[in-house]
């Protein structure tokens, strides 16, 4: 099978601009940005959506959201503030299918979101 396009950034296949990297997770600049600060927390290891995870895996969405953090504090953000948003399925706006967080921010972030 072939690998989803966010595997092949894991395996190094293809290079994204990355910001921060862990054991766990791995987080780039989004090639289409949608705000000033606009990157994709990704965990090194495939699931389509959130609707796969299991109670074992809440560990791993923490770090997700850890490094969200680490992220905002890079592009300088923490105190003015960022938006993380999860997309499950088409529905959402989810267009790729591997579990990615968005970490945006660097402008005013509406509410509610469109
Ligand atoms: P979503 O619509 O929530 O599934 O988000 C997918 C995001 O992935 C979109 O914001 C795309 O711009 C972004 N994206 C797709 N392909 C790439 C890529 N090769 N490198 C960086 N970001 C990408
Ligand atoms: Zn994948």
């Amino acid at each position: 099978m072939t690998a989803c396009i966010f595997c092949k950034m894991v395996s190094g296949e293809i290079q994204p601009d990355v910001v921060y990297e862990d054991d766990d997770v791995l987080a780039f600049r989004d090639l289409n940005p949608q705000a000033p600060t606009h990157v994709l927390v990704i965990p090194k290891k495939h699931y389509s959506t959130t609707n796969e995870l299991q109670p074992e895996d809440a560990e791993l969405m923490g770090r997700l959201v850890l490094g969200a953090q680490k992220v905002a504090e890079i592009d300088g953000l923490s105190e003015q503030g960022y938006r993380m948003v999860l997309n499950c399925n088409e529905g959402a706006g989810q267009t790729v299918f591997h579990i990615h967080m968005h970490v945006l921010g660097g402008r005013r972030m509406n509410w509610p979101p469109g």
